[in-house]
């Protein structure tokens, strides 16, 4: 038999099993509120033991959920508006049966051990459920790592780098909302329909790389293109000045900031300067020492200021790590 390629195996070592999802990857639950209208209880029961009569008990409140039964929740009168007469009177009922038939399927993904919607499965016909054991999510990380095509290290390193900004620019409000609205759901740069809310970026009119929040006042609805585009430029450096003049009325950003010269957000500036503040955050960030240096020495070349003189315990091998670096200001 010919050999065709190197198959890879991932070999499981460690996993962890929840008790509750053992033999468990191929039941299906229906999961629904309790229908007593003041409880807040979800209900998960297996399919296979709903038969034409059931009785389902809310562990939270005792409510049951009984075959032939009706939640009811309003009365009616039914009236002719032409002769102003009462037809019929009534109650709005919802039978028990139709709420239970309607409620989604739910299974355990036999490696993340969690109840996720059906749809959060691959289809596999041979199976019972008619779905994968692992969740779509699992699927995708395992074979990840089998590929050798590993995203969940540079999606945390993102999200590391985010959260780095955002407690150095300060967590800013921001009304998502708000700003399609003053974009008229369109992109900013080329009027292109973003009306659809997975499509459209909100982004940093005055650059994060310069230490500037994402808030409701510094944000443009952009599309991926045009948003790539921008990156990290200053507004003069991207848009018209036509463009600038409309961005100032649209954002929270005076005409004179967005056409004006490049510089550093000067209230983060401030909190660099608190040995508390830098302290902690270059604890917090230790494991991305690098991400630290390249904001360090960004703001040391533009402003001469040297955030890591503010720290009493920071080593010198870092600050000489960090002088050497092509973007520092002394090399
Ligand atoms: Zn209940
Ligand atoms: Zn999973
Ligand atoms: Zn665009």
């Amino acid at each position: 038999m010919a050999r065709r390629k190197a198959y890879t195996e991932v070999k499981k070592l460690n996993q962890i099993r929840a008790t509750h999802v053992k033999d468990m990857g191929d039941v299906v639950f229906k999961v629904f509120q309790c229908f007593s209208p003041q409880c807040q209880e979800i209900i998960a029961v297996r399919e296979d033991t709903l038969g034409e009569d059931f009785e389902i008990d809310c562990a939270a409140c005792g409510y049951v959920h009984r075959t032939g039964d009706a939640e009811k929740f309003y009365d009616y009168e039914l009236w002719n508006t032409t002769t102003n007469t009462k037809i019929e009177d009534g109650s709005f009922e919802i039978l028990i049966d139709d709420y239970v038939a309607e409620a989604m399927q739910y299974k355990y993904c036999i490696i993340c051990n969690s109840l996720k919607p059906l749809e959060a499965f691959h289809k596999h016909a041979p199976r019972k459920s008619g779905r994968q054991g692992e969740c779509r999510l699992c699927k995708t990380v395992y074979n990840g790592i089998k590929n050798q095509t590993r995203i969940t290290d540079q999606h945390r390193e993102a999200a590391q780098k985010r959260r780095l900004y955002l407690d150095i620019t300060g967590a800013g409000k921001i009304d998502s909302g708000l700003v399609r609205k003053r974009f008229d759901n369109k992109c900013f740069k080329c009027g292109c329909d973003l009306s659809n809310p997975k499509e459209g970026h909100l982004d940093h009119t005055l650059p994060v790389s310069l230490l500037w929040p994402l808030t409701t006042d510094n944000a443009t609805l952009l599309c991926g293109l045009h948003n790539g585009q921008k990156s990290g430029s200053w507004p003069s450096e991207y848009y018209s000045d036509a463009e600038l003049r409309s961005l100032a009325i649209k954002t929270g950003v005076p005409y004179s900031v967005l056409s004006g010269p490049t510089h550093i957000n000067p209230d983060a500036l401030a909190a660099l300067k608190s040995k508390v503040f830098v302290d902690q955050l270059l604890a917090k960030y230790a494991a991305y020492i690098e991400e630290i240096i390249k904001v360090r020495n960004r703001i040391f070349k533009m402003t001469g200021f040297d955030f890591f003189s503010v720290s009493t315990s920071i080593s010198q091998s870092i600050i000489d790590l960090a002088n050497k670096q092509p973007g520092s200001a002394s090399s």
